[in-house]
């Protein structure tokens, strides 16, 4: 056999594409699939958005551009958080990368050495551990529960501490669970970061997408406690529907963002021209786009988990965040049935439901359920599920107790 690099056998393929392909197999073939796995935004990138894109090709800004971003995009980024957040950095501590991926990719490469510890929370978005993985680090994961609606406890995070821990890592709200990190546990998690010297990384990435009035000012509650080693993640592909343009950002400090920028200047260079001027107007511009997209979610969301948990073998979080249902159908397993991905398995195959089994997110039992798709559309998938469902056995619904 031919031998790859020994670093691809820690590693694994996305799951989430990898459903995404079956969709679209199935697609090709005529079936009329309804597709909950889109880790994406359905609406389309808002108009004036388009339209600056538009704009930097007639202008013929179709150049190399300098590897951090340009200044402008740079400054868009200091600017957009400190109206968002009230926090301040300068456009030294940002670097545009392409997609909060790439951000969080440079942010393992920059940091991580073989040997190092790096603690994150699950269910967790599986791109997080695997590129730990890629920069020879081992990811340690800390259990979340829906008890208590998937919260981050920092006295678990802080437990699994060791001399080898490198980094903390938290995405919040949370891919798959939806879940939001209260600012209480992030101060205490910062503190005891601060105080043995490790990074604390947010990935803010559905940071636009919150649907409850709770406090969730991440930024503020690490640079007030840890700011010589925070690195946050943010993205414009979920706020701003610009998935497939690429780009998100890193805000670090100033000598790990010249860090950042060798890496991508050696591996990528820069973001695509044109999306950074599509950027720029989507950060810079009216925010109007953002809010009518959450207010649409939300009532996704109201909608999809009422619907769903009218079944008695389908228990769910009320996500707080992001455009993902989380529910736990390990009462409708049975030894026909005996994992969340047969589930899904058969869920296509019977009912052309496409969903994203949990085992992909490190919490076998569990489905994710994108909502980012129209309301006829989780209406249909919703009446899917729960005749699929309704065929099989609730085993603890059913039990005596
Ligand atoms: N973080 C999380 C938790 C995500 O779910 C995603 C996308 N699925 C990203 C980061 C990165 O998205 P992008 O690279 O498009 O910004």
């Amino acid at each position: 056999m031919r031998a790859f690099a020994h670093r691809l056998r820690q590693v694994s393929a996305s799951a989430t594409l990898q459903v995404a392909a079956e969709a679209e197999r199935l697609r090709r073939a005529g079936v009329r699939v309804v597709d909950f796995s889109a880790g994406e935004p359905d609406f389309p990138t808002p108009p004036h958005v388009k339209a600056a894109g538009r704009a930097a090709i007639d202008a013929d800004f179709t150049r190399y551009t300098v590897a951090p971003g340009i200044p402008e995009l740079r400054e868009a980024v200091c600017a957009r958080y400190r109206d968002d957040y009230g926090v301040e950095f300068a456009p030294s501590e940002v670097l545009i990368t392409a997609g909060g991926k790439q951000a969080l990719f440079n942010t393992s490469l920059a940091l991580f050495d073989p040997g190092d510890e790096v603690i994150t929370h699950a269910p967790y978005w599986p791109t997080i551990p695997e590129q730990v993985k890629l920069a020879g680090a081992t990811p340690v994961i800390v259990a979340t529960r829906p008890e208590d609606g998937f919260a981050v406890h920092a006295a678990a995070m802080i437990d699994a501490i060791t001399p080898r821990t490198k980094a903390i890592i938290i995405n919040s709200p949370c891919n798959p669970t939806g879940a939001l990190a209260d600012e209480s546990a992030v101060a205490a998690i910062a503190d005891a970061a601060a105080a043995r010297g490790l990074w604390t990384i947010a990935d803010l990435c559905y940071e636009q997408l919150i649907y409850e009035d709770v406090g969730h000012n991440l930024p503020r509650v690490l640079f007030a406690r840890n700011r010589e080693r925070t690195v946050l993640a943010g993205s414009a592909s979920k706020a701003y529907a610009m998935t497939g343009w690429r780009c998100g950002w890193t805000i670090a400090p100033p000598d790990l963002t010249v860090a950042f920028s060798v890496i991508q200047g050696q591996s990528t260079s820069n973001v695509t021209s044109i999306t950074q001027k599509a950027a720029l107007a989507a950060l810079a511009g009216p925010q109007d786009a953002v809010a009518s997209m959450r207010h649409e979610y939300r009532a996704r969301r109201e909608n999809i988990h009422a619907w769903l948990v009218a079944h008695p073998g389908i228990r769910c979080v009320r996500p707080r965040g992001a455009f993902y249902l989380f529910p736990d159908i390990s009462r409708l397993l049975s030894p026909e049935l005996p994992t969340s991905a047969a589930f899904a398995q058969a869920l296509i195959t019977q009912e052309s439901v496409v969903v994203t089994p949990g085992e992909a997110f490190g919490a076998p039992g569990y489905i994710r359920i994108s909502y980012a798709t129209s309301m006829e559309q989780l209406r249909e998938g919703a009446d899917r599920i729960l005749r699929f469902a309704g065929a099989l056995q609730p085993t603890a619904a059913a039990s005596p107790e």
